[in-house]
């Protein structure tokens, strides 16, 4: 039997979080807006820090993190169900407890120094393999290591690096045995800030505190101990990041987007234009009506994929459908609730205009469209996937 309704304990603690958000988050929505458009933080670190700690309180600490590292460990499809909820509000929050997928994969010792100072918030990681020359094509990365007695040196730069500001070591990937290339010539490298490599923010057309940057790296010495993973095996770590979530990008988008259809319905009532409420044009309901549509599609699209990944599925392909299908619906939906607004909708005394900015980027980081479409119609031609889906 398909069942798509929510267990007792799925919707226990989606609405744990539904009401988190609404009591704690959305009263601060005004003032982060008023702050990400000074160029300031929406909310400073001490305040994330101080509702992380009300959370872990509550027991809500470590969504996704193994129960044995002290975290909740909960399904892809609860933390699905989590990250549409914080999407409801454009304040920048994420719970506490949490550390890149890869990390696992250190040995002892780099766990003590690098996995569990992350989970505790003590310490900030960033990912780094893309390039001003390799984007999309980040097998044709050119940053290099070579190694000198214990020790690797690293050479070249990396660009667009999420938390690559504040971060105070990165996951950087470069080429070992350039003959190899991505097939067993890159490897992953954890570096220290204090190791050598400086960083510069990029300015972007999305909120503040998501500006990201650029990594230099001249001459930079790394421990031969500081290597993840085994020499050369590093493409399939930075796959293995990649591919740890791709479903909760659009998870988060669709939080957004009910939140926007839901202050649409309302202004579509209270508006009146030529003596009717705009509510009663078909011009309107259409645009209601579509969005609609779409946000019910996507919402089984990010669940599908999440219950793929708990089943032990290869869920890469419903990660990809997922991923485009809201990257590209949440940014048309968003764009009709800024219609609805009108005016009102491109000023900055609505947040119409921040999401509007914000889900564009859903479009480009950790895949572009253009990928997703060659990774989806690649696995369809290649007989990897099948037009029925998990029906068969
Ligand atoms: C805000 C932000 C945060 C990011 N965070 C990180 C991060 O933390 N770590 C990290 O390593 N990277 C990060 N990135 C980089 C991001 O993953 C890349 O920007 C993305 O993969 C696209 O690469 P590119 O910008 O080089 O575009 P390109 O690869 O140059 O692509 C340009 C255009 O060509 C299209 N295209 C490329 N190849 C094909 C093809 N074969 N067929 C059809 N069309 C194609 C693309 O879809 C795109 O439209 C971030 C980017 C941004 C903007």
């Amino acid at each position: 039997m398909v069942d798509f309704a929510l267990s007792d304990t799925e919707r226990d603690i989606r609405d744990w979080v539904r009401n988190f958000v609404q009591r704690e988050l959305m009263p601060l929505e005004p003032e982060a807006l008023r702050r990400e458009r000074n160029g300031e933080r929406g909310i400073t670190p001490e305040e994330r820090d101080a509702l992380r700690e009300k959370a872990r309180q509550a027991g809500f600490w470590g969504v996704q993190t193994p129960e044995e590292y002290g975290g909740m460990g909960l399904s892809a499809v609860m933390t699905a169900l989590i990250e549409i909820e914080l999407g409801r509000t454009h304040v920048p929050f994420s719970f506490g407890g949490q550390a890149d997928n890869i990390l696992y994969r250190g040995n002892e010792e780099q766990k003590q120094r690098y996995l569990l100072p992350t989970i505790a918030g003590e310490r900030k990681s960033c990912f780094a393999i893309t390039e001003p020359g390799a984007g999309s094509d980040a097998k044709d990365i050119r940053t290099t290591a070579r190694k000198e007695g214990s020790e690797w040196v690293i050479n070249g730069e990396k660009t667009f690096i999420t938390g690559g500001i504040d971060a105070d070591f990165t996951m950087v990937f470069a080429v070992t045995d350039r003959e190899k290339g991505a097939d067993g010539g890159v490897t992953c490298f954890l570096v220290d800030r204090d190791m050598g490599w400086t960083s510069e923010p990029i300015e972007i057309m999305g909120p503040w505190d998501r500006r990201p940057a650029s990594l230099y790296f001249d001459e930079v010495r790394v421990p031969e101990e500081n290597v993840l993973g085994e020499v050369g095996q590093g493409f399939a770590l930075a796959m293995q990041w990649i591919g740890r979530g791709r479903y909760l990008l659009p998870a988060r988008a669709l939080g957004g987007c009910e939140r926007l259809m839901e202050m649409s319905l309302a202004h579509s009532q209270s508006r009146e234009t030529f003596g009717a409420p705009i509510a009663d044009r078909q011009a309107i309901q259409w645009m209601l009506a579509d969005s609609a549509v779409e946000i019910e599609a996507l919402r089984w699209l990010v669940l599908q994929a999440a219950w793929q990944v708990d089943s032990g599925m290869d869920s890469r392909h419903a990660q990809s459908m997922a991923k485009l299908f809201g990257g590209v619906r949440a940014n048309e939906i968003v764009d009709r609730m800024l219609q609805i607004h009108g005016g009102m909708g491109y000023t900055k005394e609505l947040p119409v205009e921040r999401w509007y900015r914000d889900v564009r980027l859903l479009r480009i980081f950790e895949g572009t469209d253009e990928i997703q479409r060659r990774t989806i119609a690649r696995n369809l031609l290649k007989g990897h996937a099948s037009v029925s889906g998990v029906l068969g």
